[in-house]
C-alpha cells in the first residue's frame, strides 16, 4: 500500500485544487496544447516528377513554396516518393531521398550550353536556339551520311555517324516514343539510361 504522510497529502491536494481553480478561470494549458500542429507542406504546390538518378525511374512528388504572391520566389522545399507511382509506390532509395540537394545545388546545369569547335569556353544558349541548332546539325549529318542500301544491294536504312543518349528521368511512355524517334531516323547508336 502506498504510504503518504499527512504533509505530502496536504501538498498534493492543495496543488490539485489550485490547478482546478486556475482551469476554471480559463488558465488551463490543455486547450493550447491540443491545437493541431500546422502541416509543414500547407500552401506548397505539388509537382509529379521522375527521379533523375537511375534507370529504376521512381516517381517523386516535389513540393515548392510560393503562393502566387507577386514577390514570392517559388523554390522546392521537400521531395518524397510518389505513393501512386507503380514503380516505387512511395519509396525512395537514399540517393533519391536526398534529391533536394541536387535541386538546390549551385553547380546544377539549368540551361543549354555550347562549346564551339576549337574553343575552351562554354557559351549559354536559349532553349529555342539550342533546339534549332541541334535539329539543323542532325539534318545536315543525316543528309550526308544516311545509307539506304549496302554495296550488295541490301536495304539497311541506317545512319551511323550520329549517336543518341537519352536521360533517365523519363516515363516508360516517353522512353518508348524516344526510341521510336531514334530508330525511325535510322540511328543505330542509341542508348537510354532507362534502358528502353
Ligand atoms: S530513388 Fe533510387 S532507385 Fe529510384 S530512380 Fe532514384 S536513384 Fe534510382
Amino acid at each position: 500500500m502506498l504510504q503518504v504522510s499527512r504533509r505530502q497529502f496536504m501538498k498534493v491536494t492543495g496543488s490539485t485544487l489550485a490547478g482546478s481553480s486556475l482551469a476554471l478561470l480559463g488558465f488551463s494549458p490543455s486547450t493550447a496544447l491540443a491545437e493541431v500542429r500546422q502541416f509543414k507542406l500547407t500552401e506548397s504546390i505539388v509537382t509529379r516528377q521522375t527521379c533523375t538518378y537511375c534507370s529504376v525511374g521512381c516517381g517523386i512528388l516535389m513540393y515548392s513554396l510560393g503562393d502566387g504572391a507577386k514577390n514570392a520566389k517559388r523554390s522546392v522545399i521537400h521531395v518524397e516518393g510518389d505513393p501512386d507511382h507503380p514503380v516505387n509506390r512511395g519509396t525512395l532509395c537514399p540517393k533519391g531521398a536526398s534529391l533536394l540537394d541536387i535541386v538546390n545545388s549551385p553547380s546544377r546545369l539549368r540551361y543549354p550550353e555550347v562549346r564551339e569547335p576549337g574553343s575552351t569556353e562554354w557559351k549559354r544558349l536559349s532553349w529555342d536556339d539550342a533546339m534549332g541548332r541541334v535539329a539543323k546539325l542532325l539534318k545536315a549529318d543525316r543528309d550526308a551520311n544516311f545509307v539506304e542500301k549496302t554495296d550488295a544491294g541490301l536495304t539497311v536504312n541506317r545512319w551511323l555517324t550520329t549517336g543518341m543518349l537519352a536521360a533517365s528521368a523519363a516515363s516508360n511512355e516517353a522512353g518508348y516514343v524516344t526510341h521510336k524517334v531514334a530508330r525511325s531516323l535510322g540511328l543505330l547508336a542509341f542508348d537510354n539510361q532507362a534502358r528502353v
